[in-house]
């Protein structure tokens, strides 16, 4: 579900018209609605109620101090992966007490950092990384809680670049190996090591491999109890799917449905990191069409927007549901799908300006006939765009836009020129 709708045939986010917002922000622009993310965030809450569950948005997802305010607000708790993403959950007042911090190479500065602002638990990937915490926290006096990351070895079936759930990855250790890890390391006073953390990796299309990895990872912690250690939290990491193409992926009460179970009268606080399921549909990547261009037989439509705005195409081959911000009514999409079938459109490319073959957005596409000046919507953009965003070609990164109800606010200036070179003076 989402707040983007066509009103008479244009594009409305919430209620605001986006071609308002390009008129007076410009092209590329990301559009962001604050009511999508919150209802997101709501049902994933209404669908674990029944166990003591800690919702721990995935910042990598999208960033943006203004989203991580009202999402703190809003009772959020934030997954980090960095000291940079730490940074900006602490700017935007987030709770600290509901902090996660996974990635598989945190420096001492960022586990300083970590230590300091006193978060709820530190994703230890390895044993070299929990060494490496015990020794800081005991030179900083500081006490601090470790889930371990396991791999449950579960395919979700996805694509290879976004799968952190199998035995051969750089993510977490194996189930066998946790066991000696917890029994090296469980007692330690400074680093209480009392939870276990399962990622499985992103975007998945059932819940299956979800239960499947709870079922490994639970039978891990009843080993683990049975030793005499004690585990208070599993946290199940992030990947729920969200709807690229309506309707295709599992809701959060789906999901819930088939772990709640599993989870009832087990001693167990749960820790969910979901990213994309909250904020992928919550925004589009609003642009402009520069030129349309015939080649090899082949229909292009070249948009203001790259690669570097959106890389999601070329780096996982993703699909962007991509649509005029304005069309006659029989041409208002009811479905946001690749097989779309409406009479009046034409098969196109829709690519990019910049120097590499990669940069498209979708390829033999059926869009309503544009021309140039036309704005175009990349939906389902809100997750890993922006914040996967880059300078490449000396562009400046696009504007970003948050709505809510009637009313917009730029929440990311465009960067300018001096903006790109600043720290090179
Ligand atoms: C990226 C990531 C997430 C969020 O993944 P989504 O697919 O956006 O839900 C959650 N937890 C960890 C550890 C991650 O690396």
């Amino acid at each position: 579900m989402d707040y983007f709708s066509y009103k008479k045939g244009k594009l409305f986010a919430e209620g605001v018209d986006v071609e308002r917002i390009a008129a007076e922000v410009g092209t590329p622009v990301y559009i962001y609605s604050k009511a999508t993310f919150k209802e997101h965030l709501k049902r994933i809450g209404k669908a674990y109620g029944e166990i003591d569950t800690t919702i721990c948005y995935s910042v990598k997802a999208c960033g943006n101090i203004n989203i991580l305010r009202f999402m703190a607000e809003a009772g959020s708790g934030f997954d980090i992966v960095s000291g940079g993403e730490l940074y900006r959950v602490l700017q935007a007042g987030g709770d600290p007490s509901k902090i996660v911090y996974a990635g598989v190479g945190k420096t001492n500065k960022e586990i300083a950092e970590g230590l300091d602002a006193d978060i709820a638990y530190f994703n230890i990937e390895s044993e070299a990384e929990l060494e490496n915490l015990i020794r800081l926290a005991e030179q900083q006096g500081k006490q601090t809680r470790a889930a371990l990351r396991v791999n449950p070895d579960v395919d979700p079936k996805t694509h290879t670049y976004i799968t952190t759930g199998m035995r051969e990855t750089k993510f977490g250790v194996d189930i066998e190996r946790a066991q000696k890890v917890f029994a090296g390391y469980a007692g330690n006073s400074s680093v209480s090591l009392s939870a276990v953390h399962v990622h499985i990796g992103s975007g998945g299309k059932t819940i299956e491999p979800y239960c499947e990895a709870l079922e490994k990872t639970l039978s891990l912690i009843d080993k683990l109890r049975s030793q005499g250690h004690t585990i208070e939290a599993i946290d199940l990491g992030g990947g729920y799917g969200a709807d690229y193409e309506s309707d295709t992926v599992p809701s959060a009460a789906d999901y819930a449905g088939g772990i709640v179970p599993l989870l009832r009268d087990k001693g167990l606080k749960l820790i969910l990191e979901p990213g994309r399921s909250i904020a992928a549909n919550a925004g589009i990547l609003l642009t402009k069409v520069l030129y349309l261009k015939t080649g090899g037989g082949k229909k292009f439509v070249l948009v203001d927007a790259g690669m570097n705005d959106l890389i999601r195409p070329p780096l996982y081959d993703a699909f962007h549901f991509i649509w005029p911000a304005q069309v006659e009514e029989k041409l208002v999409p009811h479905r946001r799908d690749r097989d779309l079938q409406l009479a009046g459109t034409e098969v196109v490319d829709v690519v990019g300006p910049i120097c590499e073959s990669a940069d498209f957005f979708a390829k033999d596409r059926a869009l309503p006939p544009v021309k140039r000046g036309d704005l175009l919507s990349i939906f389902t953009a809100g997750a890993y765009g922006f914040s996967m965003s880059s300078n490449y070609n000396a562009r400046g990164r696009a504007a970003e836009v948050l709505v809510d109800d009637s009313k917009f606010a730029v929440i990311r200036k465009r960067e300018s020129y001096e903006d790109m070179t600043a720290l090179e003076r």
